[in-house]
């Protein structure tokens, strides 16, 4: 991945039509990475992702060219995907992974990076992203358990999604751009990026907070659009249009 990457797509991956939508406006806007959740972990039982369904799909991405990550819950997921969208004739050098914020089992974080390490092409990436609750600490623990595994640290990107906080209601998840720059420092500068969607919590949130951020340098940022934004089965209120994307110039 490059400097000053831009991560674009929709929360959840729901279909192949909505995948493939997707690819086509990031092909118009030049841009090569598209996330889209496989698997979901969610607060009460519902839609939890498309899982296996999807790895078709994700292969006929990687066919386009296109960069396509998803987040992992499970060792397993990272080694599936990898041999199904090679089986398929996909391009598994294509494929990234990210620890999800709500995934603190570091037994688990561990094995997810060792299998990356150990059964992914040798430039995949790894993104980890911040636990929901306020801890420097705890974030740093992360990483430091992440790299014990071996991984390479240059498979790493971290991502800043903000803190839970009950008591700010005016933002889905409050940043601390001064943690996450330190954060950066006090690991030896392993790329930092940034996730507007779950900071902001809906399009008027984004903004805010594009330009809150702006006197912090991050490598790249993460952003939830949605062909259809109204029609989303996870995170409705944050995906945004391509429309609205446009309108954020940030690409
Ligand atoms: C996501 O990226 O869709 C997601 C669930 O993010 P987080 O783990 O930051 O809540
Ligand atoms: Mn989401």
């Amino acid at each position: 991945m490059l400097k000053e990457t831009i991560i674009v797509g929709p929360c959840s991956a729901e279909s192949e039509k909505q995948l493939l939508e997707t690819a086509e406006e990031l092909k118009k806007r030049k841009i090569r990475f598209m996330r889209a959740s496989l698997w979901k972990p969610r607060t009460a039982p519902g839609f939890d992702g498309v899982k296996s369904k999807g790895f078709p799909w994700f292969a006929k991405i990687t066919k386009m060219g296109i960069f396509i990550g998803t987040e992992v819950m499970l060792p397993e997921h990272v080694i599936k995907l990898t041999k199904e969208v090679e089986k398929r004739g996909g391009d598994p050098a294509k494929l990234f992974f990210w620890l999800g914020s709500r995934n603190q089992n570091h037994f688990i974080q561990k094995k997810i990076a060792k299998t990356v390490e150990l059964k992914t092409p040798k430039n995949t990436k790894l993104i980890i992203k911040n636990q929901p609750w306020k801890s420097k600490e705890h974030w740093l623990g992360i990483v430091q358990h992440v790299l014990s595994s071996k991984i390479k640290k240059e498979r790493l990107i971290l991502c800043h999604r903000g803190f839970h906080d009950e008591k700010n209601k005016k933002i889905r998840n409050t940043p601390d751009f001064k943690m996450a720059n330190d954060i950066k420092k006090e690991l030896g500068n392993i790329p930092m990026i940034i996730d507007y969607s779950h900071i902001g919590g809906n399009y008027e949130g984004i903004k805010k907070i594009l330009l809150c951020a702006q006197k912090y340098t991050f490598d790249g940022k993460m952003i939830e659009v949605h062909p259809l934004p109204k029609h989303a089965l996870t995170d409705k209120n944050q995906q945004i249009s391509f429309e609205e994307f446009d309108k954020l110039n940030i690409n």
